[in-house]
């Protein structure tokens, strides 16, 4: 077999194969291979009659009667790759302990996020996008999954991964999530829930509440006004009359959308989906009352999560640690895992869960590891580390492009960085810009919110011709920081 691949290569020089990638089918066999632009799928058998169906690429006659064909890494081979080796889908993670967003905006850092993944007791969501990344990135959730695919068939990884279809607001969304084989969908509730009554007076809740139909206020007045729940561990969560009454002004209609969603996805996949609801993207934390409201409610009307991800108290901003008070943050966390587990039994979901080392500890401890800890732009972030390490003129480009677009994007993220603390960059020499977007959290801020304009732009060519000089770079880069994350969350080794 590998000596028909080498022939295959032979027609493709200077060319070679992920040694990892090469798998037998029947009489054929299969790897990828790259050469000095470009990764690409090898399909090579004794005879055109033994080459596998599905595939389509450029045919080469071998000797001795044998055939093989050079794939591109488009949506046709993806699915070839998926209906040989069904382990190359994404499948639902419902059942798994601990779960890892790992986000790759690139399709480009699954290989390397998977060489930290598989030393942990943990299963990754290695395709995760949002629709705002999808339009920054100019992909689709087919791309996203597709890309996915090829690197979990190049690093042989059997165990199950997920794919979620991020922060989706509706239903048509959703079905464009789950048409590309998504098991995973992230329900924003931002949109649907009232979250301004969050801040209105108890005289204005009540107007409101007022307006709720009658069936709905028996339910707030017999089941949550002036109720204390008791949970594990002598936790207690009080909710007074005026609480359980914003709460139905604030998450009624959301939970209702809820339930709707929770059918429709399972009238399409089965059991075989993971529900997260987040309710994150708000401007005030979510309280514990109000949390356990929420859980309540959707156990009630049988909805059943995975994961939930409230917003927490301080500050989870992109790129850089925690910012708030760690002993607040502990007191709260802990009362938000008890509510997880005492009704419904989900996970709790951290948000923006990248870089924050300084709350994992808390997090680890309180969930015992029943967690999902979702991280996207840090991918990106050490592809941008790898050019200022190794393309120093490329850095200075991109740096100079996302100041440019800092405004704009200043619109869509909720960061605090001063450009104005960023060393001036042309008296910076090379070797200190790694430590730049390494270390320096204002310089980390600027790259990570400007990945759009960068990755679309005009240095989108020279970007991934880097990235795929410098692979094997991006790959330890990886291993090594997702590491970090994992031991210090407490996941056990395998
Ligand atoms: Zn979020």
């Amino acid at each position: 077999m590998k000596n028909l691949l080498e022939a295959l290569l032979a027609k493709n020089v200077p060319a070679c194969v992920y040694p990892s990638s090469v798998h037998n089918l029947n009489s054929a066999v299969i790897a990828l291979a790259r050469d000095e632009q470009k990764r690409f799928l090898l399909v090579a058998a004794d005879s055109a009659a033994h080459l596998p169906e599905g595939f389509a690429g450029e045919a080469f006659e071998l000797a001795n009667g044998a055939y093989g064909l050079v794939c591109p890494l488009d949506a046709i081979n993806a699915a070839a790759l998926r209906q040989h080796f069904p382990w190359t889908a994404p499948r639902s993670l419902r059942l798994e302990r601990t779960t890892i967003g790992c986000g790759d905006r690139l399709g480009l850092a699954t290989i390397g996020q998977l060489r930290a993944a598989k030393n942990y007791q943990l299963s990754p969501v290695l395709a995760q996008q949002s629709m705002r990344e999808l339009s920054m990135t100019n992909r689709t959730f087919r791309n996203v999954v597709d890309d996915t695919v090829f690197q979990v068939f190049a690093a042989d990884y059997r165990d199950g991964y997920g794919a979620d279809g991020d922060h989706l607001k509706n239903i048509p969304d959703i079905d464009i999530a789950l048409d590309a084989g998504m098991p995973m969908i992230t329900l924003d509730l931002s949109e649907v829930m009232n979250a301004a009554a969050g801040d209105w007076s108890d005289d204005e809740v009540l107007a409101a509440y007022n307006a709720l139909p009658e069936d709905e206020r028996k339910l707030v007045e017999t089941q949550y006004s002036d109720q204390t729940f008791s949970l594990a561990g002598d936790v207690t969560v009080a909710i007074d009359a005026a609480t359980a009454r914003r709460c139905a002004v604030m998450y009624n209609k959301a939970l209702a959308f809820s339930e709707e969603v929770y059918h429709h996805i399972k009238s399409r996949r089965g059991d075989e989906f993971d529900l997260e609801i987040s309710i994150d993207e708000t401007t005030s934390p979510t309280l514990p009352s109000h949390h356990l409201y929420i859980a309540r409610e959707l156990q009630r009307r049988g909805v059943i999560v995975s994961s939930l991800a409230p917003r927490f108290i301080g500050e989870f901003q992109k790129a850089v640690d925690y910012i708030g008070d760690l002993a607040e943050f502990d007191r709260q966390f802990r009362v938000h895992a008890k509510i997880s587990k005492s009704y419904g039994n989900y996970k709790i979901s951290v948000h923006s869960g990248s870089d924050k080392f300084a709350v994992y500890p808390t997090v680890g401890r309180e969930t015992a590891g029943f967690l999902h800890l979702k991280t996207a732009g840090t991918s990106w972030l050490v592809a941008v580390s790898v050019i200022a390490s190794r393309e120093p003129a490329l850095y200075r480009q991109m740096h100079r492009y996302a100041e440019e677009h800092f405004n704009d994007m200043l619109k869509l993220y909720h960061i605090t960085a001063d450009l104005s603390r960023i060393p001036n960059l042309d008296t910076l020499p090379d070797s200190e810009l790694p430590a730049l977007i390494d270390s320096h959290p204002d310089a980390r801020q600027l790259l990570h919110i400007t990945y759009g304009p960068i990755l679309t732009g005009p240095l989108r060519q020279p970007f991934f011709a880097a990235m795929h000089k410098w692979e094997e770079d991006y790959a330890q880069a990886l291993e090594k920081h997702f590491d970090k994350h994992f031991s210090r969350l407490g996941i056990p080794k395998r």
